[in-house]
């Protein structure tokens, strides 16, 4: 793996915020302790195994498109999440939450956009993909993100009720890449208009 590199946080590109406790950055899954620690104790820095602008700048735009899908679902009276799979630059899988339409609590954006990406390549493993979701997964998501082998994921906002990192911070691939805060104000701020007017 390439070598670590840390730089000072700030928001290098407009909708990548750095919140703190800073979890922000290309966190390798694995290494989460490390990061913590290192996050705790430099407080504004954040870290990367492979921090390149332009691969924040590719980060920036699936994530819009994963907050297309997350805006679908809004629009069909779904919780907003959208997620989107890529493959070699390519989006091979657009999804976004379907437990209302289908009756399904199973059926959040990461399943669907992991079964679709599978059937697609026509394989079951996802190592050379990357999945971009609106919302931090839940135990249930990361389970099926870690039996798929995805080496990478992107996510917007935290979930700090249900996300898996409280629950299951080892459910993903022992070398997965986790990034998040991509986003994050833009995912956040539909998930709570999608709950204020439920009220
Ligand atoms: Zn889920």
């Amino acid at each position: 793996m390439t070598a670590m590199v840390y730089e000072e946080a700030g928001p290098a590109l407009p909708g990548v915020s750095v919140t703190a406790p800073v979890i922000f950055g290309y966190i390798v899954n694995n290494r989460t302790k490390i990061g913590e620690s290192f996050v705790k104790s430099k407080q504004n820095l954040y870290f990367c195994s492979m921090s390149t602008e332009e691969q924040m700048k590719k980060d920036l735009y699936y994530m819009r498109q994963a907050l297309a899908e997350a805006e679908a679902a809004y629009r069909e009276g779904e919780i907003p999440v959208g997620a989107v799979v890529v493959c070699r630059d390519r989006i091979i899988a657009r999804a976004h939450n379907l437990t209302e339409t289908l009756n399904d609590v199973t059926a959040h954006a990461e399943m669907q956009a992991i079964t679709m990406a599978a059937s697609g390549l026509g394989g079951k493993y996802l190592q050379d993909c990357t999945l971009y979701v609106t919302l931090e997964p839940c135990t249930m998501c990361a389970g099926a993100i870690g039996w798929a082998q995805l080496r990478r994921m992107v996510y917007g906002c935290p979930d700090e009720k249900r996300g898996y990192r409280l629950y299951a911070p080892r459910a993903l691939h022992p070398r997965a890449e986790v990034v998040c805060g991509v986003m994050e104000e833009e995912c956040k701020a539909l998930m709570q208009r999608f709950f204020r007017e439920r009220r």
